[in-house]
């Protein structure tokens, strides 16, 4: 198996330790020869660092398989503003897992543990499971409202991943009335295969894609006119640091480029008034951030919509483009 995954001669070990059995030697050996070859390398020593690295991974790989079986994880919604209108047009969905003991873990660390420990599906599942539920509660709070609002869900594009299942998911979660589309990182989906192939799937499904976290991938422009994209979002790194002359002039050549790629161009990451300003000088249309609400759990989003939006009034507004 390592030899298929390397073809070169890779050499792990240890510092030898009395108080330490031969097995326990032979243990470290193994695990620096696969952490050598996970990070791309032809020898490393086994260390502490090491040992804390699969600790960790150990054990939040238990705590996604107890999440998943007493039901910790959850679903947090982030506002996606329209801002000709500054009002909510649809959500990105986002994963949350809780411990037992009450802290969170974030999915930038826990989604690739579940990848390679196999657990992504699990999760997929739960999320679809729980947007589908959750997406009627939305479908009734925009019922005064003149549009259909949407959920966009993050898909790894993971060759893991069964597309089929997420699909068929997907579409049960349409029936609520709102309008389901997914998110997948711009890094994996334009060079890698599996990546494509899944793309694919869900766009002959009929789902609008989003790439995510555009302008961090390693996108070339022939990729980007080869592919007739729906949405990119522009990654909120471009945002941070939007007072920096060079940045800004930066940001708006992500936008123009992202603006010639896709039909629509929604940025994420806006924290401050300063920074909405700008991108509405920019033009830009669609937003996300911080400023106008951080991801929020169903209940939470019924009050936001209603106290900060007047959602749930009996009133009418076009909000078609
Ligand atoms: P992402 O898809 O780029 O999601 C946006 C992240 O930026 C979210 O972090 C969100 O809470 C955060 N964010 C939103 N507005 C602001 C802002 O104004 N300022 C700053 N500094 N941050 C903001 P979160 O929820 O921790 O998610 C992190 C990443 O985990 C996501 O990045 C996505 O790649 C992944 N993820 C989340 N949920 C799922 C899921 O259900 N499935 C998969 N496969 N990945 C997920
Ligand atoms: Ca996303
Ligand atoms: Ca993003």
């Amino acid at each position: 198996e390592l030899a298929n995954k390397s073809p070169s001669l890779i050499v792990g070990g240890c510092m030898l330790n009395r108080n330490q059995s031969a097995h326990q030697h032979l243990t470290y050996t193994d695990v620096a020869i696969r952490e050598a070859i996970a990070s791309g390398k032809n020898h490393l020593a086994f260390d502490e660092k090491i040992l804390a690295k699969i600790e960790y991974k150990q054990s939040i790989e238990q705590a996604i398989k107890l999440g998943l079986d007493r039901k910790l994880f959850s679903v947090a919604y982030q506002p996606i503003i329209d801002l000709m209108t500054e009002q909510p047009i649809g959500f990105e969905a986002l994963i949350r897992l809780q411990t037992e003991a009450g802290t969170s873990i974030s999915p930038v660390n826990f989604i690739p543990i579940a990848e390679s420990a196999g657990l992504l599906n699990d999760i997929t599942d739960y999320l679809c499971d729980r947007v589908s539920a959750e997406a009627v509660e939305i479908y009734k709070l925009f019922k005064n409202y003149d549009t259909q609002p949407y959920v966009n869900v993050n898909i790894s594009p993971s060759q893991l991943i069964d597309v089929k299942r997420t699909v068929t998911a997907l579409k049960h979660a349409e029936k609520s009335g709102v309008k389901i589309n997914v998110e997948i990182t711009e890094s994996g989906i334009l060079n890698d295969d599996s990546a494509r192939r899944i793309f694919n799937v869900f766009q002959t499904e009929g789902f609008s894609i989003a790439i995510d976290d555009f302008g961090t991938g390693h996108s070339s422009i022939q990729h980007l006119e080869r592919y007739n994209f729906s949405t990119l979002k522009v990654d909120q790194s471009f945002v941070s640091n939007i007072d920096d002359p060079q940045a800004y002039r930066f940001l708006n050549a992500i936008i123009n480029l992202a603006r010639t790629a896709a039909t629509y161009t929604i940025v994420e990451g806006v924290e401050t008034l300063q920074q909405k300003l700008l991108l509405m000088k920019m033009g830009v249309r669609f937003c996300q951030g911080y400023y106008w609400g951080h991801p929020m759990k169903i209940s939470e989003l019924e009050i936001y919509l209603t106290e900060k939006y007047g959602f749930n009034k009996a009133r009418k507004i076009d909000l078609s483009m």
